[in-house]
């Protein structure tokens, strides 16, 4: 696997004109004027975050309407930031960040939350084919609490989850993934019924929520976790265990109590690191490309 390696990100963006430009790059690649229909490139103006056409002076400001237009923070630092973001295993805090950038925690959390923003997974087509479902809660103290008991509460379906935010996961086999956080009454089979299409194969565990669900969709396979089975031929719900795991040593990682308001980001942010995971070497390229 190709990595984008810090020298390459240090000699692409030596410094905030660089940056400048790349965005300008990305926004008007092939640009008309849209005043005189001139086709000669754009050239830089001086000591501001503009281009003007060198046919009748009409400018353009790429930071226009992006994360970055209003920040005071300097684009190299943005720019370092969505590289260790994109180049790191569970992500970076917002307290590195402070650190590492010498800047303010207030103004290093907003730029930790802008940069999850942009990583989100931005389609919302169902998923189909063979689909992995699960929930998780975070958060609260369930997580202090044995195993054991976790694992007879939930499949009790009761509700020993005080203090925890509940998330849904839907795993497309070599596919999609959505990951919803549940802020809202919607019932399981309802987030089902948004997020995966009719023809798929579901595989659950046995919680009862998901009883009946062959009867909407091609096939549903149940894998029994009460009675030790994790996985049967190809019906598991590893995949998406496996997010659980990265979703929790991302907030792990953040050294905060993640909030219910905030909880979407960082799912968002697992998602984006799973779906690219075989595309280190463009990962920071494809956070950058949804700025514009
Ligand atoms: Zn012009």
């Amino acid at each position: 696997m190709e990595k984008f390696t810090l020298q390459q990100f240090r000699a692409a963006y030596p410094n905030d004109d660089a940056c400048l430009d790349k965005i300008f790059q990305l926004r008007y690649n092939n640009l008309v004027c849209p005043k005189c229909e001139g086709v000669k490139p754009f050239t830089r103006v001086k000591n501001r975050r503009s281009y003007q056409c060198p046919g009748c002076g009409f400018q353009l400001y790429p930071t226009e309407g992006t994360v970055f237009e209003k920040t005071t923070t300097p684009l190299s630092l943005w720019f370092a930031a969505i590289y260790l973001q994109t180049t790191t295993r569970n992500g970076v805090s917002a307290k590195e960040f402070e650190r590492q950038f010498d800047i303010c925690y207030k103004t290093a959390l907003r730029m930790a939350h802008q940069i999850k923003k942009l990583m989100a997974n931005k389609t919302y087509e169902p998923l189909t084919g063979i689909v992995e479902i699960d929930e998780t809660y975070v958060g609260g103290k369930m997580k202090n609490k044995h195993k054991s008991v976790r694992k007879a509460a939930h499949d009790k379906g009761t509700s020993h989850t005080d203090n925890k935010i509940g998330v849904m996961g839907f795993v497309s086999r070599g596919g999609d993934i959505k990951m919803e956080v549940m802020n809202d009454l919607k019932t399981f089979k309802e987030r089902l019924k948004l997020n995966v299409n009719k023809d798929a194969i579901v595989i659950t565990d046995s919680h009862n929520s998901y009883t009946g669900l062959n009867k909407t969709y091609k096939q549903h396979e149940v894998v029994n976790h009460t009675e030790g089975e994790y996985v049967r031929d190809i019906y598991h719900t590893n995949t998406v265990e496996g997010l659980w795991s990265q979703l929790k040593r991302t907030i792990k990682g953040t050294h905060i109590q993640v909030s219910q308001k905030h909880l979407q980001k960082y799912v968002d942010e697992v998602a984006f690191r799973y779906l690219h995971r075989k595309e280190q070497d463009t990962m920071f390229e494809t956070v950058l490309s949804h700025v514009v």
